[in-house]
């Protein structure tokens, strides 16, 4: 399969198709060289990088249409320690979370763990699936994921019915975030990292916080419980509020994703950025549902992800020599993801990846398919 050579007239611009990082457009690379010799290497704490971060939260605040009292809050870490500070920040006594693949699962492994914690609940589907929200007594904190990234599969956002009245949803928007709708009405934290949707880099968390949830940081700050300072959703909050993090954050990052939004804002916000997502999965799920070989692998239309494709492969053709046959070719990533153990690719559709390129690529693997199976 080192043989395949795919033409040159089939290749998409640019060979980077991963689920996280995202391609980063060069247009952003190019902004952050341009402004590198006054930004880059400068303190955090200074107006220049701080006008920075407060254009970003404006940025975030505006597309996602925010309510006026509603925050962006960041801090370092990423969407994986952010878990661990709504371990300590928010999560009172006991929370419930939709497990549907490995993402929202590992959270629930985080938080079983912590010895100031009740037991969470558990709802967990097989992949491809996602379970119902469903309200219990007694949990203050309901864990969702908008879009499971492990598996391709999407869901809608809404407050479990008959929950507690202060219960609060948290949920993991770190691949959704920048190309899915939702509701603020409906969600009290929205957080991600900003390496997804986003195309910045890794190592940063973001969250929109409502005022339930702003009003939750205080009462368990208040409270008798220990919080190592890096996970202080407080500390976070107060250096927020000054556009800073608690310690010093990667100035490229905050600038990459920074011009990311201003680019979706520019286009026409939430509704071009979605529109954008949603026509490369028309494109890709269209394909797999024509070809003898392919099939998308979340049966559900509703719950098939706009900005993670998972596509299952016949028998008789593996989708291990076809992503390592992509690969040797320069277009890189399309592997499923590892632990789910299927014959399958995985293929983003994050913004910042054209449709036009979603369609090459197909076109690419049909090339490839023809050739491994001929
Ligand atoms: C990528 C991803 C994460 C992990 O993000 P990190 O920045 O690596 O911590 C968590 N949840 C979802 C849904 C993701 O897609």
């Amino acid at each position: 399969m080192d043989t395949i050579k795919i033409p040159a007239e089939l290749m998409p611009q640019d060979g980077r198709f991963g689920s996280g990082p995202s391609r980063v457009r060069p247009e952003a690379v190019a902004a952050l060289a341009k402004d590198a010799d006054e930004y880059l290497g400068t303190s955090h704490r200074r107006p220049k990088v701080r006008a920075v971060v407060r254009r970003l939260q404006e940025g975030m605040h505006e597309l996602f249409s925010l309510p006026d009292d509603y925050e962006i809050l960041l801090n370092n870490g990423g969407a994986t320690l952010f878990w661990d500070s709504l371990c300590f920040g928010i999560i009172r006594q006991r929370s419930l979370h939709l497990c549907f693949g490995e993402f929202s699962s590992k959270f629930y492994r985080a938080v079983k763990e912590v010895p100031h914690l009740d037991e969470p609940v558990l709802l967990e589907t097989p992949p491809g699936t996602h379970p119902v929200c469903e309200a219990q007594p007694g949990i203050d904190t309901y864990a969702l994921t908008h879009n499971e990234t492990s598996t391709g599969v999407c869901m809608e956002l809404h407050r479990p019915e008959g929950a507690d009245e202060d219960a609060l949803v948290v949920v993991d928007a770190t691949s959704a975030a920048g190309a899915m709708f939702w509701d603020p009405d409906e969600v009290d934290i929205y957080y991600f990292s900003p390496q997804k949707c986003f195309a910045g880099d890794g190592g940063l968390w973001l969250g929109a916080f409502s005022p339930a949830a702003i009003n939750r940081i205080e009462e368990i700050h208040a409270s008798s419980r220990w919080i190592p300072p890096t996970l202080d959703m407080k500390i976070a909050l107060d250096n927020s509020r000054l556009n800073q993090t608690y310690n010093t954050p990667s100035l490229a990052t905050i600038h990459l994703t920074l011009s990311q939004v201003d680019w979706m804002l520019e286009n026409g916000g939430l509704a071009w950025v979605a529109g954008r997502s949603a026509e490369s999965a028309r494109i890709i799920y269209g394909w797999a549902e024509e070809r003898s070989f392919a099939t998308p692998f979340v049966k559900d239309e509703a719950k098939r992800s706009p900005v993670v494709a998972t596509i299952d492969f016949d028998d008789a053709v593996s989708a291990d020599d076809i992503a390592a046959t992509l690969r040797a070719n320069g277009i890189v990533d399309t592997e499923s993801y590892r632990k789910l153990g299927k014959n399958q690719l995985r293929v983003s559709l994050f913004p910042a990846i054209a449709p036009e390129e979603i369609s090459a690529l197909c076109g690419c693997i049909d090339f490839v398919v023809e050739r491994l199976v001929g």
